[in-house]
């Protein structure tokens, strides 16, 4: 079994973490703002229209940002995990992640030995 994280290794995680987080916030940020709707007269624009161009928006900033809102939930399930001290031990075996494979995804929740049966056995289903 390896060795449980020191403090200074969960230090270095926690702040690749958060740099992480913050560029995602960063690009999420951006890509609302680009798909932002131009602004519209109301009195030109009939309430349909308006109802309209807002669900188009809606699903195109969806479309764009679930990734990185799913990868940001992620981030902050690790970032909480270290809040309560669990973090880097694999859910399926309950064994200590290695830290260089940490370092590399530090928002993962699965030993490489855990991850790669998983892959195996589902190699329709990647991520
Ligand atoms: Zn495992």
């Amino acid at each position: 079994m390896p060795p449980a994280l020191t403090s200074a290794q969960q230090v270095e995680l926690k702040s690749l973490l958060l740099a992480r987080r913050h560029e995602l916030t960063r690009q999420l940020g951006q890509s609302q703002a680009d798909l932002a709707p131009p602004e519209v007269n109301a009195g030109s624009v009939s309430q349909d229209e308006n109802r309209r161009m807002a669900n188009q928006t809606r699903e195109i900033g969806s479309a764009l940002t679930a990734r990185d809102r799913e990868a940001i939930a992620r981030i902050d399930r690790a970032l909480e995990s270290i809040t309560r001290g669990d973090y880097g031990i694999c859910k399926a075996c309950n064994e200590p992640i290695a830290f260089e494979r940490l370092k590399a995804e530090p928002m993962t929740e699965h030993c490489v030995a855990c991850k790669s049966d998983w892959e195996k056995k589902r190699p329709q289903a990647r991520g």
